[in-house]
Order: C-alpha cells, then sequence, then structure tokens
C-alpha cells in the first residue's frame, strides 16, 4: 500500500491507502451517514470494495433501535471471521447508534473491532483508523457535537436519482421506548443554508428527488441566513424554489409538532410526494401516554383528516409497535380499529423491543410473548389488505414515475418509484434512468406494479 497525506478534516494524518468496505444496517440516516463515509473515505485516499472480501478496512454502520439489529452484526462478524474473511490486519470499524449506546462495551464482546465511533463522530474516521494503525491500539470515539460532522465531511459525491440529506440530529422527544435519544443525542437543526448548498450540489450531479432526514423533522428549527430561526415549512418552500428539484420527501414526521404550517406547506407544493410516514405506534390512548408520545389517537384522525383535506390523494404510512409493556386485548382493539379508520398504506409493525436504560425497560411486561406475535400477525394482514386495495386502484392510473435503475429481475426493464412510493417496471431504454416519465399501469401485483412507459 502506498501513502498518502490525508486531505484532512480535524488534523492532517498520514494514511496508509488500502480498500474499504462500508455495511449499514438500520433507518434512513444510516443510509446517509454510510454514503457521507464513502465520499470520506474516498476523499481521503481510500478504494471501495462492494464486498468485505479482502477489504483492508471493514466499517458497519449500524442500528439500536431494537436488539435484533445487534444481534445481526454480531452475527455477522462472527460468519466473517470463520470465512476469513476479517483477518488479523483487518481494521474494524463498527458504529453509528450501536457505536453510541455500548461504546466500550462492543471491544469487550467482539476482540475483532478495532474502532467504536458514533453517529456524530463518523467525519473523524480516516483519523481513527490512521491512529489504530499507528499505534496498534483500540479507539473508541463517539462524543462530538452534533453539527461538527456536516462541517467536516467533504462535498457530497455522485447519488443517482435520489438523494438523502439530513436537516437534524439526535431527538429531544424521550418516547419511553425509544434508544435514540441516547445514542443520537438531543435535537440539533444544521443551519439552513448549508442543507439549501447540499441540495445544490445534488442537482448539479442530476438528482432530481431530494429525501430530507431527520427523527423528527417537524421540530426543525435551522439557523436561516438572516440569522432568525427557521422553521421546517419554511425549509420546505426554500427548497421548492431551488431549480432542478423535482420531487420531495421527508422522514421522520411525527404527529407531535405537526402544525398547520406544514399542512399548509404540503397544499401549497406539488412537488412534496403523495405519501407521507407519520408513526402513531399504537391506537389505544392508555398506551400512548405511557410510551410518552404526547397526543391521543383522536388527535392522530384529526391530522390525517386535515392532510387528507390539503391533499386529498395523500398516502398515510406508519409505524406500530405491538406488545408494549402492559398492552391488553382491548388496547390492541382499539390499535386496529385506528388502522381501519385510516387504512393505512405499506406500513411497518413490530413486537416491542427492550432496550436498556429506556423508561419502558423499567415497566413490568407479562404479556408471553406468543401472544404478542399472534397480534401482530393479525395487524400485519389487515396492513397487507389496506396495501393490497390500493395497490389495486392505482390499475390503469398514469404515475409519474422517477427512474431509478435497471430492473433486477430482467435487464430489458426499468425500474422506478410513482409519487406514492410504489416500485414501478417498465420496459425502456437506459437513458431514461435518472429521469421523471409517465407511465400507464397495465399490472399489479403484491408489491410492484407493472407497467408501460407513455
Ligand atoms: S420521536 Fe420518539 S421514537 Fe422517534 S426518535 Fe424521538 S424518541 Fe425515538
Amino acid at each position: 500500500m502506498a501513502e498518502l497525506t490525508s486531505i484532512s478534516l480535524n488534523h492532517p494524518v498520514k494514511l496508509q491507502m488500502g480498500t474499504f468496505y462500508v455495511g449499514v444496517w438500520g433507518c434512513q440516516m444510516n443510509v446517509y451517514d454510510a454514503d457521507r463515509i464513502r465520499d470520506l473515505m474516498r476523499a481521503a485516499g481510500f478504494v471501495e470494495k462492494t464486498e468485505p472480501q479482502g477489504a483492508d478496512v471493514i466499517i458497519l454502520v449500524t442500528c439500536a433501535v431494537r436488539a435484533k439489529a445487534e444481534d445481526k452484526v454480531f452475527n455477522q462478524l462472527a460468519a466473517w471471521r470463520h470465512q476469513g474473511v476479517i483477518t488479523k490486519d483487518t481494521v474494524v470499524a463498527l458504529g453509528g447508534c450501536i457505536g453510541s449506546e455500548l461504546a466500550d462495551q462492543i471491544l469487550k464482546l467482539d476482540a475483532t473491532v478495532n474502532i467504536v465511533f458514533g453517529p456524530r463522530t463518523a467525519h473523524r474516521l480516516p483519523n481513527m483508523i490512521a491512529r489504530c494503525r499507528t499505534t496498534g491500539d483500540k479507539v473508541v470515539d463517539v462524543e462530538a457535537n452534533a453539527l461538527e460532522k456536516f462541517d467536516a465531511l467533504p462535498e457530497q459525491g455522485q447519488r443517482g436519482a435520489s438523494a438523502f440529506v439530513t436537516i437534524m440530529e439526535g431527538c429531544s422527544n424521550k418516547c419511553s421506548y425509544c434508544i435514540v435519544p441516547y445514542t443520537r443525542g438531543e435535537e440539533e437543526s444544521r443551519p439552513e443554508q448549508d442543507i439549501l448548498d447540499e441540495i445544490v450540489t445534488h442537482v448539479a450531479h442530476g438528482v432530481k428527488e431530494i429525501h430530507l432526514l431527520g427523527q423528527n423533522v417537524n421540530s426543525y428549527r435551522g439557523l436561516t441566513p438572516e440569522g432568525t430561526i427557521g422553521r421546517f415549512s419554511s425549509l420546505l418552500y426554500e427548497i421548492a424554489a431551488i431549480d432542478g428539484v423535482e420531487r420531495l420527501r421527508f422522514t421522520t414526521s411525527n404527529p407531535m409538532e405537526f402544525g398547520d404550517d406544514i399542512i399548509q406547506a404540503i397544499a401549497d407544493l406539488p412537488i412534496i410526494a403523495d405519501s407521507i410516514h407519520i408513526p402513531v405506534q399504537s391506537g389505544s390512548d392508555r398506551i400512548l401516554q405511557l410510551m410518552r408520545r404526547n397526543y391521543t389517537s383522536d388527535d392522530y384522525r384529526t391530522l390525517i383528516g386535515k392532510l387528507r383535506q390539503a391533499r386529498p390523494n395523500i398516502y398515510i404510512s406508519t409505524d406500530i409497535i405491538v406488545g408494549f409493556p402492559g398492552e391488553t386485548d382491548a388496547d390492541f382493539n382499539e390499535t386496529m380499529r385506528l388502522v381501519d379508520d385510516i387504512k393505512f398504506d405499506t406500513s411497518f409493525s413490530f413486537i416491542y423491543s427492550k432496550r436498556p436504560g429506556t423508561p419502558a425497560a423499567e415497566m413490568a411486561d407479562e404479556v408471553p410473548l406468543e401472544h404478542k406475535r399472534q397480534h401482530l400477525y393479525t395487524l400485519q394482514a389487515r396492513l397487507e389488505e389496506y396495501a393490497t386495495q390500493y395497490s389495486q386502484a392505482m390499475y390503469g392510473t398514469r404515475q409519474r414515475v422517477l427512474v431509478e435503475g435497471v430492473s433486477r429481475k430482467n435487464e430489458h426493464e426499468l425500474k422506478g418509484r410513482a409519487s406514492n412510493n410504489r416500485i414501478v417496471v417498465f420496459a425502456g431504454e437506459p437513458s431514461l434512468i435518472g429521469s421523471l416519465v409517465d407511465v400507464d399501469i397495465t399490472q399489479v401485483m403484491s408489491h410492484t406494479l407493472k407497467g408501460q412507459l407513455v
């Protein structure tokens, strides 16, 4: 390996050029962080590998929201060790929310890990790798100011037709079951101009769709160029005014702080996509209170009513936790009643996962796992029913599709996303990749639609 001086970041360091592989688990914010790590590593002189075999540095960005995600990463490390993918010379860096949550413990849990980083310290990775290689020491670095990362990262690389843009870090809501406020820290918003500049760079690279990310985007409060504090709704109008942004999505938009100003922006700005994800978590007011969600199921119904009035064709998806400590059959029935009232589109549902250190982890949880599983099956079957009905209703309609690439199943077909986030597959030339086209829906399959280019 040749030697290279890092174009650096906080402190210039001597780095050995080599190869790296990035693996990612978890939410879109982790996907964004993983993309930025790739930009960073390339800028520091490393060459990316798409497989972990033979990589000098393996970087894993992982999730801590459910215990299952943590188990997965340690199982993966064990498998790679067994297969000889990780050798004594491989530098293994493990980070993301798991890094903040478990920090020093990770080094005890898996001896092959050399570096532990947090969601706020990913930008220091080249320096951590250099330190580890020079001294042979293990490095744990998980504490930093939330916005330092964004200032230190290099310019964005190519992203394809759609790009994630993180507008804020952390969350201050402290829902009783959630580990995120302890791993990503308190909410901090990026300055408005930094976000707009990042989007302009993406557009210059051919990106058509911007997907804004934050744990709770409604509470965005970023510094404006005028020195005032801008709200999320103003940010939406600013982004919509950028030439070349053709579609705008945002996640996660919690029911808390979903003000009328945001609803008005959705009514005013046709570039905001027709699908919105608003986690409700439960339909029982008693459970919502235990979860510390600060709204009732009727508040949620009212919010969705207003949204549908502002944008009649909007598709609402959600997250639901089943089997929260103390959840009774009556509570679960309230959730089912809400599902029937709202008729959610494609949604996510999970059995509650106890996260040590959260208030809910201390609550008595006497509901047998089998009972929780039964509730989950019942819920998922109903959610699937509504999602299928929405797909079927798209038969014969014309959809505006952002073409993302070639279909995995048929190289003569392209795949893209409709405004409501459904995947649409159709015959077309690869030159269409990255553009928005009209497609008539001619066939509805369980999770994909087939169509004909207009
Ligand atoms: S809003 Fe609640 S569930 Fe979402 S990240 Fe914040 S604390 Fe966690």
